[in-house]
């Protein structure tokens, strides 16, 4: 009998369905390409044509100009060539999916990057029992475990509140984990406008056009230094410590990542107040998305592969490592 999965091939540039001749977030221009979320390691412009959820497109065409794609509904069935594909919902950011694919009684499943906690922003992971599991493991160790992103997003409001004199500056990823913080922050009663990194504009106008509330939104290159005052800015991580910053009142920088789990990271980005929210599974989320699977394989992506790998083995199931290049997830 044929290896389990043999028509699914792993290659340094990406996951190729070979009776479907298809490529699965590529790191090279594909002419078929199909895509799990709009982050930029996972989709790439050039392609020829692209399988995507209506809100990856949007984001892709923001990002790349138009695209040849074509929409896919979550849970809408497709055949293309000798396969069925469908996109199932993975929690990471707006239009993230799970690509679930059958071919001669064999159930794949790729996680694309997804996380089990509830977000505002996206459609909530759906798990898809499957035999092989082909996951992410951005923080694959028992160390990660992220906090309830309530308490996270409580300390933010009372470091804001502490002092009114001075803003609180937010680094968080333009794409999802920045409007993430906004709807939670909403969410938790503070409906102050909040301003924003003019690189943030176009994603934050995005995801209220697919119906995201974002409340109040400024844009700091119109506010004067007073105004801000009081008030949390949000703004990619690379512009923390950049000459932009001088023009805000006094910053308390905070960022808001998976890493800041490790002081180290922390205090090489000079941050004051690390906010410990992530859009990846932590080590529980993905051991107990593993056990709700109950896969007979697991292939693992990107991350750190070596200690889910043996949580794998000694859970009986098989596991193994595809060496993917091109996945970076350094500020989630
Ligand atoms: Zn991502
Ligand atoms: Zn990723």
């Amino acid at each position: 009998m044929a290896r389990l999965g043999s028509w699914i091939e792993s290659h340094p540039e990406g996951i190729y369905v070979r009776p479907a001749d298809a490529w699965i977030d590529p790191s090279k221009p594909k002419d078929r390409a199909w895509i799990t979320h709009g982050h930029g390691d996972h989709a790439r412009g050039g392609h020829g044509a692209v399988l995507a959820t209506r809100e990856t497109l949007a984001i892709m065409d923001v990002r790349y100009g138009p695209q040849s794609g074509q929409p896919i509904a979550y849970d809408e069935r497709l055949r293309v060539g000798d396969v069925d594909v469908r996109f199932v919902p993975a929690g990471h950011v707006l239009g993230s999916a799970q690509i679930v694919m059958e071919h001669k009684g064999e159930k794949v499943v790729v996680s694309g990057d997804y996380k089990r906690r509830p977000d505002p922003t996206c459609a909530c992971f759906v798990p898809v029992p499957c035999d092989i599991f082909i996951t992410e493991a951005t923080f694959g160790l028992p160390v990660f475990r992220h906090p309830e992103t309530g308490s996270e997003i409580d300390r933010l409001l009372h470091r804001l509140h502490a002092d009114p004199s001075r803003c609180v500056l937010v680094g968080a990823y333009a794409l999802g984990k920045a409007q993430r913080i906004i709807t939670e922050s909403r969410a938790r009663n503070h409906h102050d406008p909040i301003y924003f990194h003019g690189a943030m504009e176009r994603l934050n106008q995005l995801y209220e056009s697919f119906g995201v509330e974002l409340g109040e939104l400024r844009h700091t290159g119109a506010a004067t230094k007073q105004e801000m005052a009081g008030h949390i800015v949000i703004a990619p991580p690379g512009a923390l410590n950049d000459r932009w910053s001088r023009r805000l009142p006094d910053p308390v920088t905070a960022m808001a990542s998976g890493w800041m789990r490790i002081r180290q990271r922390a205090r090489q980005r000079n941050v004051e107040l690390p906010l410990i929210i992530s859009d990846h599974a932590d080590w529980d989320e993905l051991t107990m998305t593993i056990r709700e699977l109950e896969p007979t394989e697991v292939w693992i992506t990107h991350g750190r592969e070596e200690a889910l790998k043996h949580w794998c083995m000694t859970h009986q199931i098989k596991a193994c490592e595809l060496n993917l290049v091109g996945y970076e997830d350094e500020d989630d």
